[in-house]
C-alpha cells in the first residue's frame, strides 16, 4: 500500500516537504512547522537533489510503500521524483543518465575483452592447426622415406 507522508508533530498536517540526502537517509523538513524527520532510503550509493529537475520546484510529497518499506518523493508542482546524483567509482558525481551511460561503456567494454579473448583463442587453434598439419608432413615424409 502506498500512503501518504503526513507531518509529525501534532496538530500539523503539512504534506509539503523540502528534502535533502543526509548518508542514506532522506530528511524531510515540513514546508509548514519546520518539523525535520529522516526516511532510512533503501537503495545506496545515492542521493536526491533537493529542487525538481524539471521545474525548479523545492517542495516535495513524500510516499511511504508500507510493503517494499521505501520511501520517495513527487515533486507538489508536476509530480516528476526528483533527480538522484550518484556517486561513481572515482568519487565523482553523476546523473542517472550517465550512470547509465557507464553501464553501457562497461558493458561495450566487457564485450570488448571478451571478443579480444575469442580472437586470441582463434589465433591458437589456428596455431595449433598448423603444428598439426607440420607433424603430418613430417609423418608422411617419413613414411614415404621409410619404404
Ligand atoms: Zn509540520
Ligand atoms: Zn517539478
Amino acid at each position: 500500500m502506498i500512503r501518504t507522508v503526513v507531518c509529525q508533530r501534532d496538530g500539523c498536517s503539512g504534506n509539503n516537504f523540502f528534502i535533502e540526502s543526509i548518508d542514506n537517509k532522506l530528511r524531510a523538513t515540513c514546508r509548514e512547522c519546520g518539523e525535520k524527520s529522516d526516511y532510512i532510503l533503501n537503495d545506496v550509493g545515492y542521493y536526491l537533489v533537493s529542487s525538481c529537475n524539471e521545474c525548479k520546484n523545492e517542495a516535495f510529497k513524500l510516499f511511504v510503500d508500507t510493503e517494499k518499506k521505501n520511501v520517495f518523493a513527487k515533486c507538489v508542482e508536476c509530480g516528476e521524483p526528483p533527480e538522484k546524483i550518484f556517486v561513481d567509482e572515482y568519487g565523482n558525481q553523476i546523473s542517472s543518465k550517465e550512470r547509465i551511460l557507464n553501464e553501457v561503456k562497461e558493458a561495450l567494454y566487457s564485450v570488448n575483452q571478451r571478443m579480444c579473448n575469442l580472437e586470441i583463442k582463434v589465433e591458437n587453434i589456428e596455431k595449433g592447426q598448423g603444428i598439426l598439419e607440420e607433424s603430418l608432413a613430417y609423418i608422411n615424409r617419413y613414411m614415404i622415406e621409410s619404404r
